[in-house]
């Protein structure tokens, strides 16, 4: 049985509470999680809590510092798969062909993405060139226009389920979850939510994910096992799905453009 978590920040810059690569390993330490998707906390990308965030040097020499660190964990106890978390320079230039996926992370009392930029549509090509799926989250009508618009030929994956996206509810009822590249994760979802979006939409779209740090992830993930559903579906949520999307990663096309540079 494969079990990847499909969603965790780790980072060394923001220790409260601590999300070293170290710390989610001592978490998972003896669960049988073998894999992880990994991306950084939001504080190391902007400042959440300023609402009139202005971008500065100093501001993407730090994300660079937490990306850089993401893409550092390789050979590790468990399997790494680095995110980029890509913020308002859209320096998709960064992407590196290590990159498994991108993080795209918003709440609406948040400073903005420019999505009128066209360094923006410069960099979703860049990522839809590759396909790399990007974990999406951000307020309701943002996330609709990013699936109807701005990301209509990429993968996204609304995270907990929609919880921070508007809610599980309103998404279904814009008709997001039933489009074939929107999928989602499990992370901090209900119990009740998880086993209706199955009813609705089936399970092969769905990730185990835990959020940490604000999940843990054996719990996340005992949640996922205790669901009164096949241990099949079980098994694709929790890590043959994730497999399946990475497979379709293009990683040759990253690999022709990092030649270039
Ligand atoms: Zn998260």
């Amino acid at each position: 049985l494969l079990i990847i978590d499909s969603h965790a920040h780790c980072g060394v810059g923001d220790r409260y509470p601590p999300q070293s690569f170290e710390d989610y390993y001592s978490a998972v330490k003896g669960s049988p999680i073998s894999g992880v998707a990994v991306f950084a906390p939001v504080m190391e990308i902007y400042d959440r809590y300023d609402p009139f965030f202005k971008d500065s040097p100093t501001w993407q020499q730090r994300r660079k510092t937490a990306n850089d660190y993401v893409l550092s964990l390789s050979d590790r106890e468990i399997d790494v798969f680095p995110y980029f978390f890509i913020w308002n320079d859209f320096a998709a230039d960064q992407l590196t062909h290590r990159h498994y996926g991108i993080k795209w992370h918003r709440h609406d009392d948040e400073p903005t993405y420019n999505y009128d930029d066209p360094a923006c549509a410069a960099a979703m090509a860049a990522i839809v060139k590759r396909n790399l799926p990007i974990v999406l989250e951000e307020e309701f009508s943002n996330t609709e226009r990013f699936i109807d618009e701005l990301a209509s030929d990429a993968t996204v994956i609304i995270p907990h389920l929609g919880m921070l996206n508007g809610g599980f509810r309103r998404i279904a009822a814009a008709g997001l979850w039933g489009k074939p590249n929107v999928w989602a994760d499990t992370a901090l979802a209900s119990s009740v939510e998880i086993m209706e979006y199955i009813r609705c939409y089936g399970h092969r779209r769905l990730l185990f994910g835990s959020d940490f740090p604000f999940g843990h992830p054996v719990s996340e993930l005992e949640k996922v096992l205790r669901l009164n559903i096949d241990e099949s579906i079980k098994e694709d949520i929790c890590g043959n799905n994730l497999m399946r999307l990475y497979a379709r990663i293009r990683h040759a096309d990253i690999e022709t453009f990092q030649n270039k540079e």
